[in-house]
């Protein structure tokens, strides 16, 4: 094939990568070190492929060289060079791969990655800043590369990474990549072999591949999940896990286990210590790589774990999986699929195994993790009862900040009590002062405090738990009545009207006249203790919670106040006040709707529903005029 052959030419860096590089240079200054890592895991990277398509192709370029690492030293012309015998780039490759962010490609990403540089920055790992890493020590960085296709031409990509990079076309060169980083006048401790070598042994040791530093090999290549157990020291497994996990901290659980049947598996998964998507850096992707009898399939494979997975990092290996599986394949596969399932289960068994043998160590993970069982529990059906068990809540029968499951809970239910209660609130302090818990109270029965915004929708996938209903507090057909009561004062006497029933019926009917479509209906309660008057809803779906989180996201685009959907309207027709109304509305018809709207919106804002405040405010200075001027 007659081929034109390519001059030098010189291009700028996307917009982006300029900035990514001003960050990389400029404020991750103090953790240099990690651009050796980072070269030598794209070396890694690079040799898996490799290895993965020569399963494939017919015909490789340099088919004998062996597959590994090599790093040379200068320290008198202070060059670090790292050379692999991996897949290679093309000059298109090397364009797009190291001129252009298209793996991220967005701002976004930029800035999380300046807001992690800013918080901790030990995080930055996780961003994959890579390649670019590479000009926190190198003053120039040459990129010479040719890939492992048989009639492919040499490449040579350099920059100073400043605003340019230059792509040159190279005769000459193996199979593989090779960069050559001239060292900044302040890095030149980094053309050092010792250095070098302290740095493999801190965050390369399990690279799979033999790493040499002036030919002498410096790590031990071990697939550690292939080990026994019980032959694996705690130090190892972290060390691993920061390897694999791209992580500088200590992983927070570990699962390491092998299965025969019904798939052959040999898995070590890690649950960090960090819950990075809290802290704010955006979605994680997920962290577990695939592997075939020690072959890597799939790296951050989105196929064996289900997305609500995602925290683990880690690694599975299954030998039952074809090795030259295309990635096509992986989704569609009905293995894959079960060993996605066998996967889940036994993470969620250890969770639970956990959860048993050290309980307080467990709700330190479910603090940081639960959102994502809490995630799984609302969005895969197949778990939904597996996870039921794993969930923690606070309750009213709970010290604060303490957490209980659901089987605590249906140990220690009252007699005669079918149902699991709970009721949902900004703050453990705000459920516990809403009148919806007067009723609990009253009769010694435990209700749940779910106080995260999810926590209903949970609740409402979950449905029941043990045969058990849950059931949440707001609810209009809430009855209690059947419940024996371990405390004196309660029985049938609390609901007991201080006015006939002519009257109140009078009262109820008017007040659901006054209120038109604001209610669906006026009810008289048989809950209530000590407030007037209580919100409840007629559809089980739509909780107050669920009805705030939908306002909110109304209000976040900009629309204007709605009235949530229609509610019943619940009075104590024990209380004063509800009593003083109904003798008001014979004397002063137009005050006493001034009062009973009132009633509504506070019931409406101790639901944590929205009201129109102006209207709210407006009236609440009427109704205060003329509570002063009667005095
Ligand atoms: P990441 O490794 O997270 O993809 P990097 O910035 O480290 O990001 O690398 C960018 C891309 O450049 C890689 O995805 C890979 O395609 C390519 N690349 C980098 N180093 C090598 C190498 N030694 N051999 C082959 N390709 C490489
Ligand atoms: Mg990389």
């Amino acid at each position: 094939m007659a081929k034109q052959k390519s001059k030098s030419e010189t291009k700028e860096f996307q917009a982006e990568v300029k900035k990514l590089l001003d960050i990389v240079i400029h404020s991750l200054y103090t953790e240099r070190d990690i651009f050796v890592r980072e070269l030598i895991s794209n070396a890694a990277d690079a040799l898996e492929k490799f290895r993965h398509e020569s399963l494939s192709e017919e015909e490789v370029f340099d088919s004998h060289v062996p597959l590994e690492i090599n790093i040379d030293v200068d320290d008198k012309n202070h060059t670090l060079t790292i050379t692999d015998t991996g897949i290679g780039m093309t000059r298109e490759e090397l364009e797009s791969n190291l001129g252009t962010i298209a793996h991220s490609g967005s701002n976004t990403f930029l800035a999380e990655l300046a807001e992690a540089a800013k918080k901790d920055i030990s995080l930055i790992g996780q961003f994959g800043v890579g390649f670019y890493s590479a000009f926190m020590a190198g003053q120039k960085v040459r990129v010479l590369s040719r890939t492992y296709l048989p009639d492919a031409e040499g490449c040579e990509w350099s920059s100073d990474g400043s605003g340019n990079y230059t792509l040159t076309p190279e005769e000459g060169l193996r199979r593989g990549t090779k960069i050559i980083v001239e060292l900044k006048e302040d890095a030149h401790e980094y053309a050092n072999k010792e250095k070098i070598k302290g740095i493999i042994k801190q965050y390369s040791n399990f690279v799979p591949f033999p790493i040499k530093v002036e030919g002498e090999e410096v790590n031990t290549v071990q697939a550690l999940w292939t080990r026994n157990k019980n032959e694996i020291k705690d130090e190892e497994y972290t060390e691993f896990y920061k390897f694999i996990g791209n992580a500088f901290d200590e992983p927070q659980l570990r699962l390491h286990f092998s299965a025969d049947a019904p798939l052959s598996i040999n898995a070590l998964l890690f649950v960090p210590k960090e819950n990075i998507e809290r802290l704010g850096f955006g979605r994680m992707k997920s962290g577990v790589n695939l592997y075939c009898q020690k072959v890597l399939i799939e790296q951050h494979s989105e196929n064996i774990l289900p997305e609500w997975l995602r925290f683990l990092k880690g690694v599975v290996d299954s030998e039952d999986l074809p090795l030259n599986i295309s990635r096509q394949a992986l989704q569609d596969s009905a293995l894959v699929a079960k060993l996605k399932q066998v996967l889940t289960k036994r993470f969620l068994k250890f969770l639970g195994e956990q959860a048993n043998d050290d309980p307080e160590k467990y709700n330190e993970f479910f603090a940081d993790f639960g959102i994502y069982l809490k995630e799984g529990a609302t969005s895969d059906y197949a778990y939904r009862d597996e996870i039921a068990k794993l969930l923690r809540f606070e309750s009213s029968k709970s010290e604060p900040g303490k957490l209980i499951s659901l089987q605590d809970y249906v140990e220690r239910m009252a007699e005669g009590q079918k149902e699991i209660y709970y009721i949902n609130g900004p703050s453990r302090t705000a459920a516990e002062s809403g009148p919806y818990v007067e009723a609990f109270r009253k009769r010694d029965i435990e209700i749940i405090y779910t106080l995260e915004p999810i926590d209903d929708f949970v609740m409402n996938h979950v449905a029941e738990f043990d045969g058990k209903k849950l059931v949440s507090a707001d609810r209009a057909d809430l009855d209690l009545s059947e419940i024996k009561s371990t405390t004196e004062e309660a029985g049938e006497k609390e609901t007991e009207s201080a006015m006939g029933p002519e009257v109140v019926k009078s009262l109820t009917g008017w007040i659901k006249e006054t209120l038109g479509d604001r209610v669906k209906e006026v009810i008289v309660s048989k809950r209530l203790v000590e407030s007037p008057a209580i919100i409840v809803n007629p559809d089980s779906f739509m909780t107050s919670t669920m009805e705030r989180v939908m306002q909110a996201a109304r209000l976040e685009k900009g629309e204007s106040f709605q009235q949530a959907g229609p509610k019943n309207l619940e009075i104590n027709t024990g209380h004063p006040l509800i009593r003083q109304l109904s003798i008001l509305r014979g004397k002063d018809e137009d005050f006493a709707k001034n009062v009973i709207e009132q009633i509504l919106d506070n019931a409406l804002i101790q639901a944590g529903l929205i009201v129109d405040p102006r209207k709210m405010v407006e009236r609440n200075y009427e109704i205060l005029e003329r509570a002063t001027r009667d005095n």
